[in-house]
């Protein structure tokens, strides 16, 4: 690189005179936030859309608590507490693959609305998320466990 060429950029977050490898590439680009503001930028939008979602989800909902076994639930952007919101697919091929991603990035229209309501998810803790497993064949998964519990010592 030739001496007195500027290898960096104003981030227009921080206003800071930050160097091209403080920047994340964007389709060829430099993203015009340095890395710390783009993540900060992130979680804000992400705050947001998750504030405008959540009067819809409590019309579905009522009330952000695990569906199976009572626990009260909240949102998490990152991490994922044990009593972070999960979404569980009830049938495996809701056109929302990601439901937490989805209102996380999401604009809630009206039909994207429609759309998260015709996904029927369930609203569940991490713990019963896992518990459940996977959608096929969940029916006879848990008429087996619970077989097997009934022939228990209790
Ligand atoms: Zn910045
Ligand atoms: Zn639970």
């Amino acid at each position: 690189m030739v001496e007195g060429v500027v290898k960096g950029k104003i981030c227009i977050g921080c206003k800071e005179f930050k160097l091209f490898k403080d920047f994340n590439p964007n389709r060829g680009f430099l993203q015009p936030r340095c890395k710390i503001c783009s993540s900060l930028y992130t979680r804000e939008n992400q705050m947001k859309l998750v504030v405008a979602w959540e009067p819809t989800i409590l019309e579905i909902y009522e009330e952000f608590r695990c569906q199976c076994c009572g626990v009260k639930l909240k949102w998490y952007l990152s991490g994922d507490g044990s009593d972070a919101v999960h979404f569980d697919h009830r049938v495996g091929d809701e056109p929302i693959n990601k439901p937490a991603n989805f209102i996380k990035t999401t604009t809630p229209t009206d039909e994207k609305i429609a759309l998260f309501e015709s996904c029927d998810f369930g609203m569940v803790c991490r713990r019963c998320n896992k518990l459940l497993g996977p959608p096929e064949g969940r029916k006879e998964r848990w008429i087996q466990q619970g077989e097997y519990i009934n022939r228990g010592p209790i």
